[in-house]
């Protein structure tokens, strides 16, 4: 195993009924900006929890953040914070919404230019606004990671930032936001969650059978539940597992001391900056080229993915790693996400234009920083 520091001060209030505690966890005095998406908010009922709950403090709303956060929305919430002289973010909302406070709360308090180059440059946070999350749709593990991604539209760029100041104060993570998710975001949920396991289990193996356990366990209850969740969205057991696994997959936990990957992410941005296709679909077609691609780097831990949480035993090694691939990619079939790069019309035009912008930036991407520009034409084109 690795060395590493491992350290999440998130605190997570999770059960039925306790968005109601959300007052109660912001320090007395703040004035609250509340930041929240298109306005499913107002339909679930979550809001006026919300509301109830901190009717005594000074609270301005900032209304409108989009799936994958665009930059030149939230620099409108980032006058509005200086302006007010705002002291505490309230994100309410799925994974785009806490990103994009994220965002706002680093971006706020940056001194050293233009706050794109916090994303851009990896500029470094010095600081940040406190930001406390009112979580509503399992995905993302945003609500107890240090991560955001943000999208500008002017340039077609996705990118990302981690800082431990962005790390939110505390998260609400309330099962029963589930029962109003439509069935596409229920799906896309479970993909993601179970990709961001993968990312950080699906690399060379450093003798770490706690982390693996961990791992497997949050994926095997993702293909438990998961189902059950689509099945039935009031299913209260089933939707708590299903929230508890996605804060799981990415918490740090399971990716302490063991090799990570990223691969998937990082080309699967490039599908949603230039196609606009949601985030887990862009991974559900990429990780199967991953898998393909990386077969041999990726042999031990393919073989032990396969046999551990898809009983695949049989055959030879290639046949169970091809067996793995089918099984995984089945699976995200099976929860109505389609896998291949025209079912959502992209064509290789667009692979040409991917791997363009990655030769442009110089950087390889992966557990081993081997996945440059000819690799991920093989990946998209494992897709087409
Ligand atoms: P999302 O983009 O936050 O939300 C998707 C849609 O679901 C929105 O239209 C939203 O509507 C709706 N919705 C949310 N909660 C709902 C509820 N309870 N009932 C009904 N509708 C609801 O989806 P996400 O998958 O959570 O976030 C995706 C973003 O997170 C991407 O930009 C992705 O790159 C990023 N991401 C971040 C991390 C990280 O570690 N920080 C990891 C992976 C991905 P409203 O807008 O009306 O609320
Ligand atoms: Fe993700």
């Amino acid at each position: 195993m690795y060395n590493f520091e491992y350290q999440n001060p998130v605190k997570i209030i999770f059960g039925k009924g306790e968005i109601s505690k959300v007052g109660a966890n912001i320090p007395k005095g703040s004035k609250i900006l509340l930041t929240y998406g298109g306005g499913s908010i107002f339909k679930n009922g979550v809001y006026d929890q919300v509301k109830a709950s901190i009717k005594d403090f000074e609270v301005i709303e900032f209304g409108g953040i989009e799936p994958n956060p665009h930059y030149e929305t939230l620099m409108k919430a980032v006058d509005m914070v200086k302006k007010e002289n705002i002291t505490f973010l309230l994100s309410v909302g799925g994974g785009s919404v806490i990103d994009g406070t994220k965002f706002i709360a680093a971006a706020a308090c940056f001194k050293h230019g233009d706050p794109w180059n916090i994303l851009a440059k990896r500029a470094p946070v010095d600081d940040a606004i406190l930001h406390g999350a009112v979580l509503t749709l399992p995905a993302t593990g945003s609500e107890m990671n240090s991560g955001a991604v943000v999208t500008r539209i002017e340039t077609k760029e996705k990118l990302s930032f981690m800082s431990p100041k962005v790390m939110p104060l505390f998260s609400i993570l309330d099962p029963e936001v589930i029962f109003s998710l439509p069935e596409k975001q229920v799906a896309n949920g479970i993909v993601d969650a179970f990709v961001h396991v993968i990312e950080q289990y699906l690399t060379f193996p450093v003798d770490s059978p706690i982390q693996d356990r961990f791992a497997e366990s949050i994926l095997k209850t993702l293909i438990e539940e998961g189902p059950k969740v689509l099945a039935n969205r009031t299913d209260y057991n089933a939707a708590a597992n299903f929230m508890w696994s996605a804060t799981m997959a990415l918490n740090g936990l399971i990716g302490a001391g063991v090799p990570q990957d990223w691969a998937t992410h990082m080309i699967g941005h490039e599908l949603t900056a230039y196609h606009g296709i949601d985030h887990a679909r862009t991974l559900a077609i990429v990780l199967p080229g991953v898998m393909h691609i990386k077969r041999e780097q990726k042999k031990d831990k393919i073989l032990q993915l396969g046999e551990r949480v898809w009983g695949v035993l049989d055959g030879t090694d290639d046949e169970r790693i091809n067996e793995t691939i089918l099984k995984t990619t089945k699976f995200f079939e099976s929860v109505g996400i389609p896998t291949k790069l025209p079912d959502y019309s992209v064509t290789s035009e667009t692979i040409d234009t991917i791997c363009t912008r990655f030769k442009n930036r110089g950087y390889k991407v992966g557990e081993k920083a081997n996945i440059g520009p000819n690799e991920i034409r093989l990946i998209l084109e494992d897709r087409l």
